[in-house]
């Protein structure tokens, strides 16, 4: 597929199936290309690997799965390259890094046997809307399962270096609304931008917006464009802001095009971000597997929750065949420290990625209260239509397989008190003082003074 940028340099495992369907893994060669030399972590993961019992021996150990190189990608990244997908039998993993997010769902459509992927990294609610049909070509249903959050922060939204000192951070209302206004009367109003519509990215920005006043539909221009195109933009001064991941934002800090008015952490405390999913039928064909894979992610996550191994995480990712940029963009992130740019310093570890647990709890575990907050979120914009909040239970009960991660859980030995026991996390607060309390989304809509939905 064209669409592939897939420079990826497979590690070279073998793994043959043993007498006794425990399976041997044996090194081929060189280990692959982790810029660290823990040789001793490869040792351990074969060893691993051959304890690994009939009942959890994986179906298949070849999967295809597909990311975007932002932060959010870390665990599928650091399973591989630390051995955890391998360490439950999974040597066969493939990561396809995608040119887009249109590429990601176009080869989620396909399949790997089409040379698509199996499944991957995504935003939210892009399984249930592939599952829906809502975003597929014909708009064919393709059934998803949600099986772990990736990671909670690490996302922001940069502003154009000009619109320097007006008042753009966190809360609008306190001046820079004034600058939505000067430009809503020119012929050319406050452009932003975000890299795929009706997710994550779009939602962030229009929440900002909309608790400053700012109504995202009729004083802005909010149009999808590629992070790269993005970035050109803003430096000819054509786009104002821009809604994505690290490391984009700080990296528009680091090149000195813009500066962060705002991070997600700031508009919504451990907030839910990306999802790793899979296709139903690959995860129906290859229980074992999947949650072998779930496995190998939730170690990824846990090892990358421990600050002592961030910045080998920062340079494992910024290496030449994942992100392909200096380690420092990702490292100071990695530790809570934001210099956003406009005289504004963030060091403040809370506010950091994380991707096992943050203040509020598990942050793999993906609750089922969030999935509702996107779906509600899409009807406040009039993504999805009004009635979808009636359905949306039905929805989220056949999309998010919260099952199938405490099952993966349990398998890997994880703590129970690491395992929530509600599908929901309960009511969620924003900056601006709004609440979401998932056993009334209606109510949540009411509350909110600019959207498009009636209620
Ligand atoms: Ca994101």
């Amino acid at each position: 597929m064209s669409q592939f940028s897939n420079q990826f340099s497979r590690r070279k495992f073998i793994f043959t199936a043993g007498a006794s369907a425990v399976g041997t893994v044996l090194l081929n060669g060189c280990l692959g290309n982790p810029p660290d030399s823990s040789s001793n972590t490869q040792v351990q993961q074969v060893s691993s690997a051959a304890n690994i019992s009939s009942e959890q021996a994986p179906e298949t150990t070849k999967v295809k799965l597909g990311y975007i190189p932002i932060v959010e990608a870390a665990p599928l990244i650091i399973a591989q390259e630390k051995g955890f997908f391998a360490k439950y039998g999974m040597n066969g993993v493939e990561l396809a890094k995608q040119a887009s997010w249109g590429a990601m769902r176009d080869n989620t459509e396909i399949g790997s046997s089409g040379g698509g992927v199996d499944g991957g990294q995504y935003q939210m609610p892009m399984p249930h809307l592939i599952t829906e049909g809502v975003i597929t070509k014909g708009n064919q249903k393709i059934p998803m399962y949600l099986l772990a959050q990736l990671i909670t922060h690490g996302n922001g939204i940069a502003v154009a270096n000009k619109h320097k000192g007006q008042g753009l951070g966190l809360d609008l209302a306190k001046g820079g609304k004034a600058v939505f206004n000067q430009l809503k009367s020119t012929k050319n109003p406050f452009s932003a931008a975000y890299t795929f519509a009706h997710v994550n990215q779009d939602f962030w920005i229009r929440y900002w917006l909309a608790a400053g006043g700012i109504n995202p539909d009729t004083d802005v221009k909010l149009i999808p464009v590629p992070a790269a195109q993005t970035v050109a933009n803003m430096k000819t001064g054509t786009m104002d802001a821009f809604s994505t991941g690290d490391p984009w934002p700080y990296r528009i800090v680091k090149d000195k095009i813009g500066f962060l008015a705002v991070l997600t952490a700031e508009m919504w405390k451990n907030h839910p971000e990306e999802y790793f999913a899979m296709r139903a039928d690959w995860a129906d064909q290859n229980p074992k597997a999947t949650r072998a894979i779930l496995k190998g992610i939730m170690e990824a996550q846990q090892w990358l929750d421990n600050f002592a191994n961030r910045e080998e995480a920062a340079s494992i990712l910024g290496g030449r065949n994942y992100f392909n940029l200096p380690s420092e963009i990702l490292a100071e992130p990695f530790q809570g420290k934001y210099d956003m740019g406009d005289g504004r310093v963030i060091d403040d570890k809370s506010m950091a990625a994380y991707y096992w647990k943050d203040e509020k709890g598990s942050v793999s575990y993906p609750y089922k209260s969030h999935d509702l907050w996107f779906l509600t979120e899409s009807v406040r914009w009039g993504f999805l239509p009004p009635d979808s909040l009636a359905n949306a239970k039905a929805l989220i009960d056949k999309v998010n397989r919260e099952d199938i991660w405490k099952q993966a859980a349990t398998e890997a030995g994880i703590n129970t008190a690491d395992i929530p026991t509600s599908t929901s996390r309960g009511i969620e607060t924003f900056f601006d003082g709004i609440k979401f309390d998932p056993e009334n989304p209606t109510a949540y809509l009411k509350s909110l003074k600019i959207k498009k939905v009636n209620v």
